[in-house]
């Protein structure tokens, strides 16, 4: 997954952008950039592997200039992880420049690849996103919008798009709307970004969502609408609300707290758990899922997890090894809270159930006399396609395991999923308009035929 921010009309827009991502950082880690373009026309990036808040010194932040700036973080799959697939991209073409920041994944991004290099394009990256500054740069249009509208045109999967041409910022949102992307106000200047809470960190004001199929500009003459392709059924992403967003945003119109404990709650309603006397959370993604859970059946909510906030995604001691290790790199449980105890144990989401099975057997550890293991979405049967990094179906155990064998796997006294209607009709807006196609297997567009993530995939 990734985040996207950008500012015009704003004489430290670099500085804002950063900002900003730094309120992004959640939905990628890997990467993270800024261009920034000045009053002569000039743009300038920087892009870096790693975080935001290591990734830009003064000097960096000093040597990008401009009142408009666009800005990236990235998460990728492993093999595509480089310096070459940052973003923003910034490309030169017929005299000025394009540059181009996305979250999604593109589902024919093979296809219109191919097309281009057939026809003597060369590409710098392996992302999907680079397929798009090819085909804005080839569009004859006259103005910013037309030549993104063309190269929109056949252009099949999610994107939140953040493009800059000169001293215009264009934003698009695919027509099917998977991703959030919101506008705001700060002062004069005007500010869009994947989240709510990226609005917030900069003091901006919330004014309104990019709509699905929508392409917005920014330039001189304020802001401007070029209307909707429509065609198109609704499908937001469900799990944006169940587990990537950030619970202080509004996505789509909702909270996304709300959001999550509404679905703790219908869990609670579906799912009971009649012995237990406890509930608590895998944190941080599950805290609203478990309040809500915990709101609902009366148990008392308990903090029995700690999550070690300070240690790097890839961090693996060199003494330790083995399943386990991460998980208790990551978290340690309270012996004071679970010592004899019959316990819920809340999470958003079980995938690939390492973390999970390595969890119960520290939470049983600490003495927890009986585990029952509560998640606040459906079974996860299914790769997704639209951006979210889950892995192929092998390594999905929903996808091969019936909910008795992952119990057993995980090693609770039971386990209880929220169904996919339960889920649907939580979630605000719900239950028509949202993709639940790794949940459901009803997928809006046709399997990528390469879906090869490692190879074209932004991985975003
Ligand atoms: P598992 O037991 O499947 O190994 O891990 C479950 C945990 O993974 C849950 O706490 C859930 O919040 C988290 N999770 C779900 N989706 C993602 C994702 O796309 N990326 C990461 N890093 N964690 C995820
Ligand atoms: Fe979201 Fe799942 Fe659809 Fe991917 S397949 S966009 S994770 S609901
Ligand atoms: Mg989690």
């Amino acid at each position: 997954m990734c985040g996207i921010f950008g500012i015009r009309g704003h004489g430290d827009a670099a500085a804002i952008v950063q900002l900003g991502l730094y309120s992004l950082q959640h939905r990628g880690q890997e990467s993270a950039g800024i261009v920034a373009v000045d009053e002569t026309g000039a743009a300038r990036a920087r892009r870096t592997m790693g975080l935001v808040s290591e990734g830009f010194s003064e000097q960096d932040m000093a040597a990008l200039p401009g009142s408009l700036a666009i800005g990236h973080t990235r998460y990728s799959t492993a093999g595509s992880s480089s310096i070459d697939n940052a973003q923003p991209v910034l490309a030169r073409s017929r005299g000025g420049h394009i540059s181009l920041a996305h979250n999604g994944n593109l589902t024919n991004a093979t296809e219109l690849r191919n097309e281009l290099e057939a026809q003597g394009s060369i590409f710098a990256s392996t992302m999907d996103s680079e397929v798009l500054v090819h085909r804005i740069a080839r569009s004859n249009a006259t103005t910013p919008a037309g030549r993104l509208a063309d190269a929109l045109e056949g252009v099949d999967g999610a994107y939140c798009l953040l493009v800059v041409m000169g001293d215009t910022m264009l934003v698009a949102r695919d027509p099917r709307g998977w991703r959030p992307l919101v506008i705001g106000r700060l002062g004069d200047a005007v500010v869009v970004a994947s989240e709510s809470c990226a609005l917030d960190i900069v003091g901006a004001t919330y004014e309104r969502d990019v709509e699905p199929g929508e392409i917005v500009t920014f330039d001189g003459q304020g802001m401007h609408s070029h209307g909707r392709t429509n065609g198109k059924e609704l499908r937001r992403c469900v799990f944006e609300y169940v587990y990537f967003a950030r619970p202080d945003s509004f996505i789509w119109g909702g909270s996304v707290d709300r959001a999550r404990r509404s679905l703790g709650r219908q869990l609670a309603i579906e799912q009971p758990a009649p012995t237990a006397e406890l509930v608590f959370s895998v944190p941080d993604s599950a805290n609203s899922a478990a309040l809500g859970y915990a709101e609902e059946s009366g148990l008392p909510l308990e903090l029995a997890l700690i999550r070690n906030h300070y240690v790097g995604r890839t961090f693996i001691h060199p003494n330790q090894s083995g399943r386990d290790a991460k998980v208790r790199v990551k978290y340690n449980a309270v012996r004071e809270v679970l010592d004899g105890k019959s316990v819920v144990m809340v999470d958003d989401s079980i995938v690939r159930g390492t973390t999970t099975r390595g969890l119960v057997a520290m939470v049983r550890g600490a003495g927890a006399r009986e585990v029952h293991m509560r998640v606040s979405s459906a079974p996860i049967t299914g790769p997704c396609y639209y951006g979210i990094d889950t892995p192929s179906r092998e390594d999905l155990i929903a996808a091969n395991l019936s909910i008795e064998q992952i119990a057993a796997h995980i090693g609770v006294d039971s386990l209880g999923y929220l169904s996919l209607d339960g889920m649907l009709r939580a979630v605000p807006g719900g239950p028509s308009g949202f993709c639940h196609a790794c949940f459901s297997g009803d997928y809006p567009t046709p399997p990528p035929s390469d879906p090869n993530k490692l190879r074209f995939g932004c991985g975003c």
